[in-house]
This record gives C-alpha cells, structure tokens and sequence, in this order.
C-alpha cells in the first residue's frame, strides 16, 4: 500500500539519501520504479549536486538496473543553465567555476566558457561546486562581481556528504564571493524553486499533485514547500523523525524510505 494520496501523479525525488547511500543503493531500486510505474506516476530526479552530468547519472542508475529517459534527471547545473538561458543569448561569455557537471550543461546551452586568463570578458558569474578551487578563479569572478556582473549559483549546501565525513560544498565556495562583494548570487537549486518549477514543467503535472521527495529538510522539503507542493521526508538519510515532526509549516507524509512511501 503506497502512503501516497490517489490523487498524486508526480513525484520530484531526491537522489542521494532517497536512492543510495554513497554508492548503495536504498532498497530493490527496480522493484521501487517498477511500482511507481504501475502506479501511472511521473517521476523527476533532481539533485543540487552539480558535479555530475545527467549522462553519468543515467549509466549509474542502468547499472542499478533502472532506466530512465533524459528529461527525467534534473541537476542543480542543469538548472543554472537553464536560468542563465532566459536571460542571456547564446553566445554570450561566461566565466564558471565548477565541475563537468556545470561545464557541460553551459556549453550545450551555447555559452562561451572563459579561462582565469580571460575571465575580464564576462558577462556572468556561475559557481558550483569545483575539486580544482584555486585563489586565482575566485580572484576573477570576485572581481566580476563586483563590477556588477550578474552573479549565478547551483546550489549553497554548505557541505558534501562523502563517506570520511562532510566536506566543503558549493556554499562553502559561494562564501569567499559573497564576504568580498557583498552580493548574494541568484541560486537554481533547492530550496529555491526554480529547479522544481523545470522538473514540473518537464512532468507536466501541477504542483498539488507532484510529490517533493527528500531526506534533507532544508533543502528538499523547504524546497518543495517553496514550490507549493506536498512533501514526504524519507528516514533514509540524513534527517531524523523527531526532526522532521518538529519542522514547520508540517509536512505531508514521513516515511522510513521510498519503498514504503510508494509500497513497492
Ligand atoms: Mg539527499
């Protein structure tokens, strides 16, 4: 028996925490899809993870046995992307800090990226999460932001789960920017609603019936609170129940994990 109202024809799930565990998965994977399918549900996976490109999540999930389509993962550069899309033509120069996952997601948005060497050229500012920090890339864009150009991010997790502990995430980076110009970035990823409103839009569902699925309260449950959707808590990850009975405004269903979420 699923938790879920009849009513529901979406669901926005989280990956890390919801899906896996590092690199174990939560439960039979296949079984969970599988009922999700019977249960005539679109499904969206969005991640404010930026460091990873929606190819190399689709391999992970075929090698889990699950296949997905495409349009069906949802990354927190693919939103940036996204963002920037709306407000600049292609073509336009742009100086990113970040990973594969951001890189890849500008480019195919048509977006000139710029080297530190020839960051002054620049019409925005993208951060996400980068292994390859150094002084000189947050010289530039500090620089570029303070001369007033529009300043974007992925996401501002303050940290990164890995399996030694919790690491500097994308707002950790953010921080050294917004310390030296004062100026807050425009941010894609939860809790903000932009990538929700993508993964909506790609779905096809309203909010009221599309589900925001996540084990982390400040950002997929503020997130899909921020959106206007019902939300479910999975005990999975990172958040405790007392927590999430403690947070506020209440959300919708608590669940040990996804498979009792949808009763697969
Ligand atoms: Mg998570």
């Amino acid at each position: 028996m699923t938790l879920l109202p009849v009513t529901t024809r979406g669901l926005i799930l989280d990956m890390d925490g919801v899906l896996w565990r590092d690199k174990t998965p939560i439960g039979d994977l296949v079984a969970i899809f599988e009922r999700i399918r019977a249960l005539g549900l679109r499904v969206t996976l969005a991640t404010n993870n930026s460091s990873r490109s929606v190819p190399q999540y689709l391999e992970r999930l075929s090698g889990l046995g699950v296949m997905l389509e495409p349009w069906q993962v949802i990354t927190s550069s693919l939103a940036v992307a996204g963002m920037l899309e709306q407000r600049f033509p292609a073509g336009t120069p742009i100086f990113a800090i970040g990973e594969n996952g951001v890189r890849e997601a500008l480019t195919q948005k048509g977006f000139e990226l710029l080297t530190v060497e020839d960051a002054s050229r620049a019409e925005a500012v993208v951060m996400g999460i980068d292994w390859h920090i150094t002084f000189e890339k947050l010289r530039e864009a500090a620089l570029l932001v303070r001369s007033g150009k529009p300043f974007f991010a992925t996401n501002a997790d303050k940290t990164f789960p890995t399996p030694r502990g919790e690491i500097p995430g994308a707002g950790s980076l953010l921080s050294v920017i917004t310390t030296t110009t004062n100026v807050q970035p425009e941010i894609a990823g939860k809790p903000y609603p932009f990538m929700m409103e993508m993964a909506l839009a790609r779905m096809g569902t309203s909010r009221e019936t599309t589900f925001v699925v996540g084990d982390r309260l400040e950002t997929d449950i503020a997130g899909g609170q921020n959106a206007g959707c019902p939300t479910a808590l999975v005990l999975s990850g990172v958040s405790t129940r007392a927590q999430g009975q403690a947070w506020l405004p209440k959300i919708d269903i608590i669940a040990e994990n996804l498979s009792e979420l949808v009763g697969a």
